[in-house]
C-alpha cells in the first residue's frame, strides 16, 4: 500500500440479471480503476429483498479496497461503476442490477449532502454485517464503538441471510 492510500470497505448487492456476474463485474471494474485495488472479497450471501418485498432475492458480498481516492471521489467511482453496469435509478429500494455502497473509508466519520460514512444503516443490516465479518471481524465501527463481529452477533435484523458456495473474485 502506498503512503497516500487508505483502506475502505464496500457492500455490493444485486437482485436483477445474472447476480453473480454483476458482483464479479463490479469488482473487476473497480480493480481496473487506477486508484482502487480490491484486496479482499467475502463469500456471497443470498438475502430476501429488503424494503419492497415482491422482487428477487439479493446476492450480497463485501470487499476491502485500498484507495488513494478521497471519500466523495470514491463515491463518484462507485456511482459511475453502477451506471457502467447498466443500473437505472427507477424507484428507491426497487430491484437493481448492482448497488455499491461505501461502508467505511479509513476510520473517518463524515456527513455531506451526498455521502454519509460509515454507511448509516450498516450496523442494522445482517446482509452487510455477515459478509463484512468474514473479511474484517476485528474492525471497529468508529461510531458504534464495537467490532464488526460484535455488531453481527448483536444484530436483530430478522431477514434470513444464507451463505452461497460461489465466489466472485480471487482474494489477493
Ligand atoms: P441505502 O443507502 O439505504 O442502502 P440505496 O443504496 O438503495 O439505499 P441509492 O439509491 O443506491 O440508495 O443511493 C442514493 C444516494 O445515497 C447516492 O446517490 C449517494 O449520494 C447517497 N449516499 C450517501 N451515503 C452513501 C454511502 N455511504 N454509500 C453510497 N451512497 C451513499
Ligand atoms: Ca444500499
Ligand atoms: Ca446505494
Amino acid at each position: 500500500m502506498q503512503v497516500n492510500e487508505v483502506t475502505a470497505y464496500l457492500s455490493l448487492g444485486s437482485n436483477l440479471g445474472n447476480r453473480l456476474e454483476m458482483l464479479h463485474d463490479a469488482l473487476k471494474l473497480l480493480h481496473a480503476h487506477g486508484q482502487v485495488s480490491v484486496t479482499k472479497v467475502s463469500p456471497v450471501y443470498q438475502t430476501a429483498a429488503w424494503g419492497k418485498s415482491a422482487q428477487p432475492d439479493f446476492y450480497n458480498c463485501a470487499a476491502r479496497i485500498s484507495t488513494s481516492l478521497a471519500p466523495e471521489a470514491l463515491l463518484d467511482v462507485l456511482l459511475a461503476t453502477e451506471r457502467a453496469l447498466g443500473r437505472e435509478r427507477l424507484e428507491r429500494w426497487g430491484p437493481r442490477l448492482i448497488d455499491l455502497d461505501l461502508l467505511f473509508w479509513d476510520n473517518v466519520q463524515l456527513t455531506t449532502n451526498r455521502l454519509v460514512v460509515p454507511h448509516p444503516e450498516l450496523h442494522r443490516r445482517r446482509f452487510v454485517l455477515l459478509p463484512l465479518a468474514d473479511i474484517a471481524p476485528q474492525l471497529i465501527h468508529p461510531g458504534e464503538k464495537q467490532t464488526i463481529a460484535q455488531l453481527a452477533a448483536n444484530c436483530s435484523d430478522p431477514l434470513a441471510v444464507t451463505l452461497l458456495p460461489e465466489t466472485v473474485f480471487p482474494n489477493t
